[in-house]
């Protein structure tokens, strides 16, 4: 039997470059963090960088902040929303400068688009969550640039609308909201802050006045009659995925942005992702069948980016637990970029896209190496 040596003495270096042998010690081409694979690296939105300081924003005069509301506590039926923000950034299989090809534009070669992160959630509070919502949107609002909030259940619309039309004062915003659901509800089984209530919850309060909202996509068995009846006598416009059906997506979009044009000075689009019909995005808690297909959602955000002044975008209700294949997230990720693509196409045609305050700070927050945004007064009146 043999034997292993008691007294190895140490090995020479090995004479042999086996990097140079197998052809590794090449000048390799790197790329930045930006322009490598989604895959690779920390997730962000489209790899774009990660910048969570107010100050840092304000310095970039960054134009569009992607922020995660990962919260799904006051959700109805099946939860996981809170997985949202993060399958919404890993939903893209491209990077770098990316082209519209339906718009013709490469968006972030025209515009400052960042990820500024998650608002600071912990699980089981609904109050904190909605709380600390509130403080993470309306602090990077209030920096100029346009917020578009992953959800998270549609619960953090009420905070996160919230902000905006504080930020906006004295301003007004109205809300465009695509939904199967109206989500207009006094409470869910008693519970204020529910899923099913936010826009009750914003029309209450005042923050936004009921005749400036258009909702397209109700659908399926709920909410209950007297709901709107409510929304009648609060003035709030609604197209059912009915009227989609017999006139089509285009001659509603068409009414739903004359309407929402009519009275606010800005909009807020709020995107619950089960408007889709739930056979192409059935990653969420409340399905319901018969929905929109996702080219009619994502050529109406095109066009509503487009045509109206857009002063937040939220996208909620993505349950990736249910999401096999990741369609759901896809369609919201790309729901994202149709926004950012058409302000990109406003910005280049010399159109508003930051919130810039008021006229009189405009000139200022527009010059080069302007070191404030105009945000920095934001709060006022
Ligand atoms: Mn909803
Ligand atoms: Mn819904």
């Amino acid at each position: 039997m043999a034997e292993r040596p008691t007294d190895p003495r140490p090995q020479p270096p090995s004479p042999v470059d086996f990097a140079h042998l197998n052809g590794w010690d090449r000048d390799w081409e790197t790329y930045s963090d930006f322009d490598l694979p989604t895959y690779v690296g920390p997730t962000t939105f489209m790899n774009l960088p990660w910048i969570t300081d107010p100050a840092e924003l304000r310095a970039r005069n960054v134009d569009v902040a992607i922020i995660g509301a990962p919260f799904d506590d006051a959700v109805s039926h099946r939860p996981g929303a809170r997985f949202g923000p993060r399958a919404i950034r890993e939903a893209q299989y491209t990077s770098g400068s990316i082209h519209s090809l339906q718009l013709g534009i490469e968006p972030f070669e025209v515009l400052t688009v960042v990820d500024a992160g998650d608002a600071n959630i912990i699980p089981a509070w609904i109050e904190r969550g909605h709380a600390l919502i509130h403080r993470k949107v309306r602090e990077v609002a209030e920096t100029g640039a346009i917020p578009i909030v992953l959800g998270g259940d549609h619960s953090i619309t009420w905070p996160s609308a919230t902000a905006i039309a504080e930020v906006r004062r004295p301003g007004s915003i109205g809300i465009v909201h695509f939904d199967a659901h109206a989500d207009t509800a006094n409470d869910d089984w008693g519970v204020l802050a529910g899923h099913g209530t936010p826009m009750r919850r914003l029309i209450e309060s005042g923050a936004v006045d009921g005749r400036n909202f258009v909702q397209v996509g109700l659908r399926g068995y709920w909410p209950p009659v007297e709901t709107f009846e409510w929304m009648q006598a609060h003035g709030l416009r609604y197209h059912f995925m009915t009227e989609v059906e017999e006139r089509g997506a285009e001659a509603v979009i068409d009414d739903a942005i004359a309407e929402a044009l009519d009275g606010p000075d800005a909009i807020y689009l709020s995107l619950d992702i089960d408007v889709v019909d739930p056979g192409l995005a059935p990653g969420t808690g409340t399905p319901e069948p018969g929905g929109f297909l996702s080219r009619e959602l994502l050529r109406a955000i095109r066009r509503i980016v487009g045509r109206v002044e857009l002063a937040a975008m939220d996208i909620v209700e993505v349950a990736p637990p249910y999401d096999h294949a990741e369609t759901t997230s896809m369609i919201a990720n790309r729901a994202a970029l149709e926004a950012i693509s058409a302000l990109a196409v406003k910005r280049q045609a010399g159109r508003t896209v930051r919130w810039r305050g008021s006229p009189d700070t405009e000139r200022a927050a527009e010059s080069p190496g302007a070191a404030e945004g105009p945000g920095a007064g934001a709060g006022r009146g």
